[in-house]
């Protein structure tokens, strides 16, 4: 089935949540009897997940997401928040991530170098958890590897996932001030236009959401205070 998702096609199955101006009624490459048949599944596919919302370029990816849905993404973004809380223990920005390849956990980040001293704007979870998986070496299919993070990457995080391969991102709680998983990949240049990125959001948000609360209540913790996202933190 997974074969279909990115199937140029989709789009002509004709779901009944299918934007005004989408194409219509059986896809040529179908009979009349099949095209029956496979109607449901397809319909199934391109429909919201139910433990968050996705943000994609292409309906066909959309379809991926609720499926990989299936993969359990609450147990593997309890990991994620537990990186994060180790963080939080350690004075940290409470973002934690994890690389799941294969229904495994393959390497685990958390923010680092957040508080004033030595404090920089690379050592975010998403870039140590990569840096650690380039150290495994060839043999992972990254294209296979799904990225799930307490907190939406911003726009170096993302765009670093997706120049080593990573296509399937999930996160829990949006990044109102710097979250950059909104840009527009088709405007840009052939190399970018091309990739098929699959973001949810959404899942355990209010467990990741508590952590940041717990944060910005900190007075001692210095780092975003009085941001946006501290002001919106603070507000939901
Ligand atoms: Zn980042």
């Amino acid at each position: 089935m997974m074969r279909f998702l990115g199937y140029p096609s989709l789009r002509a199955v004709g779901c009944p949540s299918q934007r005004p101006g989408e194409t219509s009624g059986p896809p040529e490459w179908a009979n009349r009897k099949l095209f029956e048949a496979v109607r449901p599944i397809f319909c199934d596919l391109v429909s919201e997940p139910v433990d968050g919302s996705i943000t994609s370029h292409q309906k066909a990816r959309r379809g991926y997401a609720k499926v990989s849905s299936q993969m359990n993404h609450e147990r593997f973004m309890e990991e994620a928040l537990e990186a994060a809380r180790q963080a939080l223990i350690m004075g940290e920005f409470p973002v934690g991530c994890v690389m799941v390849y294969e229904d495994q956990v393959l390497v685990t980040g958390a923010r680092h170098h957040s508080a004033p001293q030595g404090q920089n704007e690379l050592d975010h979870a998403e870039m140590v958890a990569l840096r650690r998986l380039i150290d495994l070496g060839e043999g992972i299919d990254r294209a296979k590897v799904t990225l799930f993070s307490t907190l939406e990457p911003c726009l170096m995080c993302y765009a670093a996932l997706i120049i080593n391969g990573i296509r399937h991102i999930i996160y829990a709680y949006e990044d109102v001030l710097g979250g950059g998983t909104g840009l527009d990949l088709t405007s840009l240049n052939p190399f970018y236009r091309e990739m098929e990125v699959t973001v949810v959001s959404g899942v355990l948000r209010h467990e990741s959401l508590a952590l940041f609360k717990q944060f910005f209540s900190d007075s001692n913790n210095e780092y975003l205070r009085d941001s946006l996202l501290a002001t919106y933190t603070m507000s939901v």
